[in-house]
């Protein structure tokens, strides 16, 4: 937390200063108590006999006494009465201004704390390497940046303050209960002491149970996002009462483990009370015989109860907050551990801008996880060529695409770019080599322009339109009401797959990169936007250098090269009418995938 805060210093400060203030001003309140019974019961010369000091009081109780006197002790009781009246008034205003300043400091504070801590992870989500999002469920993710954010404000940040505040007043009563009788004040503390013991155990128990409660949290986080995402799959198939059943009985789990901490939660306060009342009533017990002795005047006896009953406030807030941090410990726990994450793609260092476009893959073999996907994968892209991957699905094509992206590295082999290991070079300047088209097409919800230009402010128009036109997107774009400045509904529901791809192919075009990565997917289109992208894709990789993962016949009879991938090996390399001629994997596939010209 502290690199969190320490920025917020200055609004620290003032909010140490204002909770410091309310409860001085809520001692003070209760350290009245005792010249008030001595003015309305004793008057003014009882007063006088009262006020000789037992010899017990130190001589700052002396002191505190007199200083408040000259304040009330006034000539005559209507005086006294009324200057009573004004500090009681006053202090009481203090109090509430105080409380109300604090509040409002301690709320700048923690959204203040809260948006540094949301925006860290999200930056230092966004530069994780793809295994971090293949290994997690992306509600878990979104349940951290919002569910865990959320607690770790309330039950860290808000107890700090309010910790302090009622750290301060406890410590202000304890000095003002030593002062009267610390004998006392040791048999009370005695009481409390066990009575927070038991507190510290199930304090513990609520971190367990804390944990639990975010996990249970983020759990239907996920279905809910799950669902909004698959939405069209969900209704299609009828099994929304599926969804709707396990989201209950995910949210019912939720509820299930918020009873459990509350029902720990809530014996704090009673067994809080019960030890608390049980020090009142020992003080009650003994400080009646010591003031039969005469140890202590009735007057300070009062004084001691009315502090120490005072006392049970602020002790009780401090061990619930206590109690309320475990949950936030919880899920700083959570926070802690994403931001401790380092991507495991580490970038190098030098600049990848000035190089050429020629690829070498060098005996690459890699695994997502145990078995490989690739095994010992050879070739080369020369400048200006077209290489075509072709193979049934599974046999590692798209996970090659990757691997130029430096999304994953390989276990074994490498990838250079003009001479230069990929590993050697700056990630994000590497990256911008590739114009990418994947299989699967992701728009913003944003404009057209906007999607096609992504992340360049103030792009120049006539390049949009440019980039556009080759990917044969511009037609059906000036078409629309709002022409480029249409928005894209979430994930692009407004326009067909055909439209969507032709505008994530202008996307790729917009930077004029030096190499395209394209992953046709033509599963999800018709005959007729099939044929539309195609044209787009043939257009624009006349000249270019561009790896392309082919289902279309067209795509492949252009390539220069075709590179047949099978169960993660290359198994046959050549051009369309060598590797027919081969009568291998190649014709095979030929015959059963592209021979009816769509
Ligand atoms: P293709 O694009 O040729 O259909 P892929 O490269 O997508 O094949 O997949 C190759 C193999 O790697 C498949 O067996 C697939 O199940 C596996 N695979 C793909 N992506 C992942 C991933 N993120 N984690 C683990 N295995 C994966
Ligand atoms: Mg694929």
């Amino acid at each position: 937390m502290v690199p969190f805060v320490r920025p917020f210093w200055k609004l620290v400060l003032f909010s140490t200063l204002a909770n410091l203030l309310f409860s001085v001003s809520n001692a003070m309140v209760l350290a009245i108590v005792e010249p008030v019974f001595r003015t309305l019961f004793g008057g003014d010369a009882a007063g006088a006999a009262t006020r000789t000091v037992p010899a017990a009081a130190s001589g700052l109780k002396a002191q505190f006494d007199a200083f408040l006197s000259s304040f009330i002790e006034m000539a005559t009781y209507g005086e006294s009465i009324r200057n009573i009246s004004i500090i009681i008034f006053v202090l009481f205003l203090v109090r509430g201004l105080t409380k109300y300043l604090g509040n409002i400091i301690s709320t700048r504070l923690e959204e203040g704390i809260m948006k540094s801590i949301r925006d860290a992870l999200f930056g230092h989500i966004t530069q994780q390497s793809l295994d971090f999002f293949s290994k997690r469920k992306a509600g878990d993710i979104i349940s951290l940046l919002t569910n865990d954010v959320g607690v770790l404000n309330h039950a860290t940040v808000n107890s700090v303050t309010t910790l302090w505040r009622e750290a301060t007043t406890l410590i202000i009563y304890i000095v003002l209960l030593t002062i009267i009788s610390a004998k006392l004040l040791a048999i009370s503390l005695g009481v409390a002491l066990c009575g927070l013991l038991l507190i510290r155990m199930f304090t513990k128990l609520l971190r367990t149970y804390g944990a639990r409660l975010q996990a249970a949290q983020a759990e239907y986080t996920s279905t809910l996002q799950e669902s909004i995402l698959g939405i069209r799959v969900i209704k299609g198939m009828s099994v929304e009462p599926h969804f709707v059943s396990r989201f209950m009985s995910q949210t019912g789990q939720y509820v299930r483990r918020a009873l459990k901490n509350t029902r720990v939660m809530g014996l704090i306060p009673v067994v809080n009370d019960t030890f608390g009342i049980l020090a009142l009533v020992t003080v009650f017990y003994v400080g009646g015989m010591e003031r039969e002795a005469g140890n202590i005047t009735p007057s300070n006896l009062v004084t001691f109860l009315f502090l120490l009953f005072g006392l049970m406030q602020p002790i009780s807030v401090l061990v619930n907050t206590i109690a309320g941090m475990q949950r936030g410990i919880a899920a700083g726990a959570n926070v802690a551990s994403a931001l401790d994450e380092a991507p495991t793609i580490a970038s190098g260092s030098h600049s990848a801008a000035s190089l050429q476009p020629k690829i070498d893959v060098h005996n690459v073999t890699f695994a997502y996880s145990d078995a490989p996907v690739l095994r010992d994968i050879s070739f080369q892209v020369q400048e200006g060529e077209t290489v075509a991957l072709v193979g049934s699905s599974g046999s590692g094509k798209s996970t090659m695409l990757d691997l130029f992206l430096r999304f994953y590295d390989p276990q074994e082999g490498s990838i250079t770019v003009d001479g230069k290991d990929i590993r050697s070079l700056d990630l994000a300047s590497y990256r911008t080599l590739f114009g990418v088209v994947s299989q699967e097409t992701i728009l913003f919800n944003d404009t057209i322009s906007n999607n096609i230009s992504l992340g360049v402010e103030g792009a120049d128009q006539s390049a949009i339109e440019a980039a556009a036109r080759v990917a044969h997107a511009y037609g059906f774009i000036t078409e629309m009401p709002n022409g480029f400045q249409t928005k894209i509904g979430d994930r692009g529901l407004r326009l067909s797959g055909g439209q969507r791809q032709r505008i994530a192919i202008a996307r790729a075009l917009f930077r004029n990169p030096r190499i395209l990565l394209f992953d046709e997917a033509t599963s999800a289109l018709d005959t007729e936007s099939e044929r539309l992208v195609q044209d787009a894709i043939d257009s624009v990789l006349a000249r270019r250098t561009a790896i392309v993962v082919a289902h279309r016949l067209s795509t492949i009879m252009k390539a220069h090269r075709i590179l047949v991938f099978d169960q993660g090996r290359i198994v046959e390399q050549g051009t369309h009418s060598q590797l027919l001629e081969q009568n291998g994997t190649y014709a095979r596939l030929h015959a059963l995938q592209f021979a009816n010209p769509s």
